[in-house]
């Protein structure tokens, strides 16, 4: 049975910052996504630290929200059959130093914190993420 999803997409700060949109976004479409909406924005550390609710508890929130809302990112919704599960195969582990090889975390992510790339990880944070950026 066909199940086309939706997912969200984030180019970190350290990724806009060295150009790496456009590679980035080739490896999506290589691999089959479609990018259904796309923008730039830069975050309030505010709007990062709603985003990143489920991580309060987390002994690097306030540094990951810091580093969100650090400079410009690219937020995308990303289109294709089991996209959620596959788009975070293809970021790999969230360690850039762990992930696998061919993996977009692994080719540009330069520590656990500026590893380039977010993605969804499962269909309720898709819906709630995809709603945060782009349905208000
Ligand atoms: N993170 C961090 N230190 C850690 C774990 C996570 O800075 O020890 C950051 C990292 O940038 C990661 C984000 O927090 O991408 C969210 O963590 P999560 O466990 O959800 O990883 P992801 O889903 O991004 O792979
Ligand atoms: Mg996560």
């Amino acid at each position: 049975m066909s199940n086309i999803e939706q997912t969200l997409s984030i180019i970190k700060p350290d990724a806009v910052e060295r150009n790496l949109e456009n590679e980035i976004k080739t490896i999506f479409k290589n691999n089959g996504f479609k990018i259904l909406k796309e923008k730039k924005l830069k975050l309030e550390k505010t709007d990062a630290e709603q985003f990143y609710k489920v991580h309060e508890t987390k002994p690097f929130y306030s540094d990951l929200c810091g580093y969100l809302s650090s400079g410009p990112i690219i937020v995308m919704i990303l289109e294709k059959e089991n996209a959620i599960k596959l788009n975070r195969d293809l970021m790999g582990a969230t360690d850039p130093a762990k992930a696998d090889d061919g993996t977009i975390r692994k080719l540009f992510g330069k520590s656990i914190d500026k590893n380039s790339v977010h993605g969804s990880d499962s269909p309720e944070n898709a819906k709630i993420e995809i709603d945060f950026f782009f349905n208000n």
